[in-house]
């Protein structure tokens, strides 16, 4: 199967995201757990829930994947934003409970001039603090472009951070192209032996889902600025090589790319025209 989405606007809720998924031939998406620049989430409902749960079953949608706020940083400097992360990440996967086995993806942080090592021991605290056993929900630490003071542009840096974390087991990565090829790691002429150095850093079986973006810059940027797919610095080649790689193939792939509904039903159809036939 290939699972393949975008990321969808939340805010009429999941059996509204549902909809617009099918409409656009999307077999996953991702969504905002709340507005990405604020705290505010939406209040539950729980008709919307059930009937969002039914027809994901019919439709045999892939795992879904929240997107965490970006103002969410565990390792800022000032204790207030800090707070914020914990008590953000906390109510979400309470939330996440209601849809049970999907994944909750985040940026690992900013340690805005705290220094790296810092910033990942504040990002273990802040994990260890919240994770619990009898979570549901996958929580996925982003690869990203490592712009400015951002923690987790190394896949060193994310695998420090699972080996902190007590309850490890509930955590993942999730592979954002456009970071990975800015933070230096060019899939695109050597795709097999950045995977190979995932797995030997991280392992292949921390990698639960990809963000499908091309990139605005050329590799090793740190800009992170996403480009449609085919239309940037990794281009259509590389992507077709990335979906169908035997390591990823299998993973819910989700299109960040600067688009509208129609845009990305677009992105969603070429990529299916590019996926080739499993051979086992
Ligand atoms: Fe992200
Ligand atoms: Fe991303
Ligand atoms: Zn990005």
């Amino acid at each position: 199967m290939f699972y393949i989405g975008c990321h969808l606007s939340c805010a009429k809720g999941f059996l509204a995201m549902e909809k617009n998924a099918e409409k656009i031939g999307a077999t996953t998406f991702q969504f905002f757990t709340r507005n990405p620049r604020g705290g505010n989430a939406r209040a539950l409902d729980e008709k919307d829930i059930a009937a969002f749960l039914k027809r994901k079953e019919e439709l045999s949608l892939g795992t879904l994947v929240a997107h965490a706020p970006y103002t969410l940083n565990g390792c800022s400097s000032e204790e207030r934003v800090r707070e914020f992360a914990v008590r953000t990440m906390t109510d979400d996967l309470e939330r996440l409970e209601h849809i049970p086995g999907n994944y909750y993806n985040f940026h690992p942080g900013s340690h805005v001039g705290q220094g790296t090592e810092e910033g990942i021991l504040q990002i273990i605290r802040m994990l260890n603090g919240i994770l619990k056993p009898e979570l549901h929900t996958t929580v996925l630490l982003e690869t990203m472009a490592g712009k400015g003071s951002e923690v987790g542009g190394r896949f060193e840096e994310l695998r420090t951070i699972l080996d902190g974390v007590e309850y490890s087991e509930k955590m993942g990565v999730c592979l954002d192209t456009c970071h990975v090829w800015d933070g230096g790691y060019d899939i695109r002429d050597h795709l097999d032996e950045v995977l190979e150095e995932f797995d030997r850093v991280i392992g292949l079986s921390r990698l639960k889902a990809v963000h499908l973006n091309d990139s605005q810059n050329p590799l090793g940027a740190r800009k992170d600025r996403h480009a449609r797919i085919g239309e940037g610095h990794i281009g259509l080649e590389a992507m077709e090589r990335i979906i169908n790689h035997p390591a990823l193939r299998e993973l819910p792939f989700c299109l960040e790319t600067p688009n509208e509904l129609d845009g990305y039903a677009r992105e969603i159809a070429l990529l299916k025209s590019l996926r080739k036939e499993s051979n086992n």
